[in-house]
């Protein structure tokens, strides 16, 4: 039986909603919600946080159908234990992230662990998370890019530098949260220690926000991206304020701009 063409045309058109409960070194958690699937990406914040900041837009931690780790460095994965055990959900983790953050942090006694591999395709329900790997310093580190019907979200942080093929990604989604980490005169003249000033600008490092600036300049050349969430901006080596007015000067208005802040969670965001 055929569906008659609105019902068809309502299935295609499914939005996508996402929250950023925290982006930054001190914990990251991305909420994305799609078609019925709730995902959490990263579980970098305590789950009293999460659970708290999920409450505030009438979401409830447990029913979270999978969090999905990026990376096995402590702001992404911290409280990744905590999430699976008390909340009882499903962990999705690439056996290297796991093995390399269990002898990092104490991540307890895991049950509920889904292995992939990041360059895997995940499918929840009508939902598909694409795993890209990535060349930052985390062992085996992805980001993702989720797809709902004709609609694509990216959660596109820690990405070391702008690799071959990111650009082309980047212009492939219709909204996107972006490292936009650090500012080069802010990082130069800031307390970092050599060793790490040059961790950060370095090819296994950071964006800095004229490196966001331009992908996304680049991104909106083909018409599909709605807006764009500046995201895992540095403490110490960039602000709101700075990474705003670097992103408007190359964008120049083309698409709206949020901050996903190291404090508090962002409104909600939608694709339309
Ligand atoms: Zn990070
Ligand atoms: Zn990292």
């Amino acid at each position: 039986m055929t569906l008659p063409t609105d019902i068809a045309k309502v299935k295609l058109v499914m939005s996508i909603s996402a929250i950023s409960l925290q982006s930054g070194s001190n914990g990251n958690c991305i909420f994305v919600e799609a078609d019925g699937i709730r995902l959490l990406f990263d579980a970098g914040i305590t789950g009293t946080q999460a659970e708290e900041r999920l409450a505030a837009y009438g979401r409830n931690i447990r029913e979270i159908d999978a969090v999905i780790i990026s990376h096995d460095h402590g702001d992404h994965i911290r409280h990744a234990g905590v999430f699976q055990r008390k909340f009882g959900l499903p962990l999705f983790i690439t056996p290297q992230t796991l093995a390399a953050a269990s002898a990092r942090c104490s991540l307890g006694k895991l049950h509920n662990v889904h292995h992939f591999r990041s360059s895997d395709k995940l499918r929840f329900g009508n939902v598909i998370v694409y795993a890209i790997r990535t060349p930052h310093d985390g062992v085996d580190g992805s980001i993702f890019v989720v797809e709902s019907g004709n609609k694509r979200l990216g959660v596109l942080t820690d990405l070391g530098h702008v690799f071959k093929g990111l650009a082309y990604i980047v212009s492939s989604l219709d909204a996107v949260f972006l490292e936009s980490n650090y500012d080069p005169a802010m990082l130069a003249a800031g307390p970092y220690p050599m060793y790490l000033k040059q961790r950060i600008r370095g090819p296994r490092g950071h964006l800095s926000n004229q490196e966001a600036a331009e992908l996304l300049c680049c991104a909106t050349e083909s018409k599909r991206l709605q807006w764009a969430c500046l995201a895992h901006l540095s403490e110490q080596n960039n602000n709101p304020s700075i990474a705003l007015m670097t992103h408007r000067a190359v964008l120049t208005g083309r698409i709206p701009l949020y901050v996903a802040e190291r404090h508090r969670a962002t409104d909600i965001l939608t694709i339309l």
